[in-house]
């Protein structure tokens, strides 16, 4: 079974339709999104939708960057669909090219000193292992004007798989740059404490599968401090993903400080209509 087929279907909505035609045909299908969005890409069509981290006061700290595909007549089409088809390709470096450049615009319009904006991007292994990854990201940051520290590029453990080496220089040099590196879905991979150590982070995502089931499931309750424990021993931020329930906020609250991010503080929504609200919050500060 196709992985991002379940989870177009699992989405629900508007994207089943998408697929119903092709359940015969996963390779037929998977080529024709690949086509679509060859096209769709330098047609415009992705847009970026904010998600907030807030921190223990609920105050919002920072967003993750979601892509979505506003299709001219699927509608708008989550990550899930797409991004697995593009990364199967050189389509994937397209678009976290235009992600990447479009969050930094955002950074700039919208971010000044004293109230800077913190934006949180997705990297793939395909786009980070491109040769000229490093020199064009931080490029782009001085195109924009952004500091770099407003900057947290998420990658995946499996990133590490192969060239450690490689991968571990490319990171020293974002880093020196002052951009900062968080692991996303942080004990779904593979990667050794070992490997983790050398690695110059910041930041860890524990996935959202182990903070849904662990107020009720003590294998992932006990997980998720296992790793707390090693974000503190390795001095890195922790991010919680997926924090839907007051119940999940609480376990964590009583595990430490970190960041939360879930539909229990706000769904990921259109730039336009994250960034009034984040906005807004500056008002209510009192001198
Ligand atoms: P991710 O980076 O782990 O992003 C978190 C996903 O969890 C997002 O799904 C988000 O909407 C969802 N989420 C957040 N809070 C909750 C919650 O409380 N409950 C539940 N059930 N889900 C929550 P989304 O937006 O569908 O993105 C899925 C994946 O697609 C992302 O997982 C990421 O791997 C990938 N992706 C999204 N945008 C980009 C991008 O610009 N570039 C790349 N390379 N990948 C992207
Ligand atoms: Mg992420
Ligand atoms: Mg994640
Ligand atoms: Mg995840």
């Amino acid at each position: 079974a196709d992985t991002a087929l379940h989870r177009a279907k699992d989405a629900g909505g508007n994207q089943t339709a998408f697929f119903e035609t092709a359940m015969g045909d996963v390779a037929r299908q998977r080529f024709r999104i690949e086509r679509e969005l060859r096209r769709g890409i330098p047609a415009g069509e992705l847009r970026l939708f904010l998600q907030s981290q807030v921190d223990e006061r609920e105050s919002i700290k920072s967003a993750e960057v979601l892509v979505r595909w506003a299709h001219p007549e699927r509608g708008l089409v989550p990550p899930g669909v797409f991004v697995p088809v593009a990364e199967q390709s050189d389509l994937i470096c397209e678009l976290g090219v235009w992600v990447l450049e479009n969050a930094c615009r955002l950074m700039a319009e919208h971010g000044s000193a004293g109230r800077e904006l913190r934006l949180s991007v997705n990297i793939s292994p395909r786009h980070f292992r491109l040769p000229d990854f490093v020199p064009w990201v931080c490029e782009l940051l001085s195109i924009h004007g952004v500091d770099p520290s407003c900057l947290t590029l998420e990658v995946t453990e499996g990133l590490m798989i192969e060239d450690i080496d490689g991968v571990v220089a490319k990171m020293q040099a974002l880093t020196a740059f002052g951009i900062r590196l968080s692991v996303d879905d942080f004990g779904t991979g593979y990667s050794s404490l070992a490997y983790l150590k050398r690695l110059p982070l910041h930041e860890l995502k524990i996935d959202r599968s182990f903070v849904q089931d662990a107020p009720e499931n003590s294998d992932d309750a006990a997980l998720v401090e296992t790793i707390l424990a090693v974000a503190h021993s390795l001095h890195l931020q922790v991010v919680a993903e997926g924090v839907e329930t007051v119940r999940q906020a609480a376990f964590l609250n009583a595990r430490g400080s970190m960041i939360h991010q879930g539909y229990l503080y706000g769904r990921p929504q259109a730039a336009s209509e994250w960034i009034p609200l984040w906005l807004k919050q500056f008002d209510q500060v009192l001198p």
